[in-house]
């Protein structure tokens, strides 16, 4: 069974998670965008084996200390889909930008595409391609524990920003209807920002993409 615990990191509160089998306590960091310290005191503190870095997509405050971690551990770097190589060409550029610590530049151990799946420990995840916020960005779908982790895409009451190189809104809400929704009403959501919501208190509330009535 997957577990996983949430730590909010970075100057634009992005929430990191890590995702570890209960059985191996083998673990997965997704998106470990900065602060690094407080990442791994929770490994530490939770008794984990972290094994892999897994990337929704490359903006700095998700993949800012991807390259770093995955240096000093020798972890592979497992995502986003191949749409974001022009954002992780970006990144050092995107953390003098924002003021964040250098980024380490790195290529993905495995690019993932839509449909794929990633394996944990004794438990596997399926990945979805839903670009629109960036054109690389994946989600990562645990239906065992009933959850997606989802990035950008979508946020509780609000979705992802679509005014950077190469997004596109009406992709995006592509993206939310034709592979977020299919995963259930029930599935809760852990987005990049912001508090915890369902796919179907969406569906019924969010302005963006709730469905007519
Ligand atoms: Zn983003
Ligand atoms: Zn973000």
């Amino acid at each position: 069974m997957l577990h996983y615990h949430t730590i909010t990191v970075t100057p634009f509160q992005q929430n990191c998670s890590l995702l570890w089998c209960d059985q191996t306590q083998a673990a997965a960091v997704i998106d470990p965008g900065g602060d690094l310290d407080e990442v791994l005191a929770e490994v530490q503190r939770l008794g984990l084996k972290l094994e892999q870095i897994w990337l929704t997509h490359a903006h700095i405050d998700h993949a800012g200390a991807a390259g770093e971690l995955a240096q000093q551990l020798g972890l592979p770097i497992i995502g986003p889909h191949p749409g974001d190589q022009f954002w992780i060409d970006a990144l050092a550029q995107q953390s003098q930008m924002f003021g964040f610590p250098q980024a380490r530049p790195f290529t993905p151990t495995r690019w993932l595409h839509d449909g794929d799946t990633v394996t944990l420990g004794r438990s596997s995840v399926q990945v979805r391609h839903c670009p629109g916020h960036t054109p690389g960005h994946v989600v990562f779908h645990s239906p065992e524990i009933g959850r997606a982790f989802v990035g950008d895409v979508l946020f509780a009451g609000s979705i992802g920003r679509t005014d950077f190189p190469q997004g596109d809104h009406e992709q995006l809400l592509a993206s939310i209807r034709e592979r977020l929704w299919p995963m259930g009403d029930a599935t809760v959501f852990i987005p990049g920002h912001g508090p915890e919501s369902s796919f179907g208190r969406e569906r019924r509330s969010n302005p963006y993409v709730r469905d007519p009535l």
